[in-house]
């Protein structure tokens, strides 16, 4: 079967009803007919389920799907993209190691590698998305990962899986992605040589801002260390969130097909607008990495970013003159959403450390939605007027 064919017929989790559509099973742990059957579970000489931290069958199934969808051989899904991240560092990485990651990351994953990592005497540095060629320089004796985003959250560089990847291989690294940007149905990081992929479940995996969750997919033997990792630690999905996720699964690809046409039509639109001095998009040819991007994608995503000319007043006037779009901290929605990254989210970063990660101060990301094509723009075009 096709991935997306399994992302809507998968269905590891099932009462005996003939119920058609997936029960929710909120059940923190498992009953066993005897002594022995239990004795069999913990000995992990049966598949049964025990407890709900370590799994349970709605989470499996929301599992099995991304798994299938990313051509991955096994995964462990979590409560949140970050404690996603969190665990495929701490499961796998150990005192002494170095990780070699990418300026432009999500901030939270920042604030993990920079606060957090160096606790565990676990090393990290830099390199910036731009600089492919000072790459394979930046690898150490010790380097024992690599992480990367691509589509970088927020300035849309794309960064060569096949590439990085070659590199990974060379010096035996694994190669973790956050594929949360793109979503399996849009590009696999696994067949350009990936070994990892996380997610954060909560941005177009579920697409409709209800959930929180995150997920790990990737080669079998690594997964088992962060599986264990996590089954003592404790950052297990709910199964509520489970049985939300594994329903928006069966409709992730019409979904994002849709997304990335809007976010098309719009970038098209907006290119050459006298209030825009740039705008990105992954696959318009005016994006400085469009070949990278039309060969490891199948479409360009349902994010577009822009520079107002004005600056950081403009980027706040912008924002306050949207009567449709909404002002909010997330992104993969079927309602687009419109954020100013230099006074939010980038806020703490000196002036260098943003335009580092070509943050401008005038920079505007659109989540874009599934609304009507004609009134997301409509929207942007009058906000566009005050700027
Ligand atoms: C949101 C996000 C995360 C973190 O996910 P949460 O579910 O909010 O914990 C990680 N990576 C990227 C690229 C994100 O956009």
């Amino acid at each position: 079967m096709n991935p997306i064919t399994k992302a809507i017929r998968i269905q590891t989790a099932h009462t005996g009803e003939m119920e058609h559509s997936t029960p929710m099973f909120l059940t923190s742990s498992f009953c066993f007919d005897d002594a022995e059957a239990m004795r069999a579970a913990f000995a992990d000489e049966t598949d049964d389920n025990i407890y709900s931290r370590f799994s349970n069958p709605g989470v499996k199934e929301f599992t099995d799907k991304m798994v299938a969808l990313e051509g991955a051989e096994a995964g462990y899904a979590t409560s949140s993209g970050m404690s996603a991240v969190f665990a495929s560092f701490m499961a796998l990485l150990k005192k002494g190691d170095h990780l070699l990651s990418c300026n432009s990351i999500f901030g939270s994953t920042h604030s993990v590698i920079k606060k957090y990592l160096p606790n565990y005497g676990i090393e990290f540095s830099y390199v910036s998305a731009d600089k492919p060629d000072e790459w394979e320089a930046a690898i150490r004796p010790n380097t024992k990962m690599i992480y990367i985003e691509t589509p970088t959250n927020p300035g849309l560089a794309i960064i060569d899986l096949e590439r990085v990847s070659a590199l990974a291989k060379k010096y035996k690294l694994i190669l973790n992605v956050d594929n949360c940007f793109a979503t399996p149905v849009n590009q696999r990081p696994i067949d350009f040589g990936a070994q990892l992929v996380v997610h954060s479940a909560t941005k177009w995996l579920d697409g409709q801002g209800r959930v929180l969750g995150g997920v790990i997919v990737g080669k079998k033997e690594l997964i088992q260390e962060i599986y264990l990792f996590c089954r003592s630690t404790g950052p297990a999905l709910s199964p509520f969130n489970a049985w939300v996720l594994s329903k928006s699964l069966e409709t992730l690809d019409v979904r994002m097909e849709r997304h990335a046409k809007n976010a098309l039509h719009i970038a098209k639109a907006l290119e050459h607008h006298p209030k825009i001095s740039f705008l990105k998009y992954p696959f318009l040819p005016s994006h400085p990495q469009y070949h990278i991007a039309t060969r490891q994608m199948q479409n360009g995503g349902g994010i577009v970013c822009f520079d107002l000319t004005g600056g950081l007043e403009s980027g706040r006037t912008f924002l306050n003159s949207l009567q449709m779009l909404s002002l909010t901290a997330n992104l993969g929605d079927t309602r687009s959403i419109a954020s100013h990254p230099a006074s939010t989210t980038h806020a703490k970063l000196t002036e260098e450390e943003r335009l580092a990660t070509n943050i401008t101060a005038g920079l505007i990301r659109i989540s874009v939605g599934l609304e009507h094509v004609d009134d997301i723009l409509g929207d942007i075009f009058q906000a566009l007027e005050k700027c």
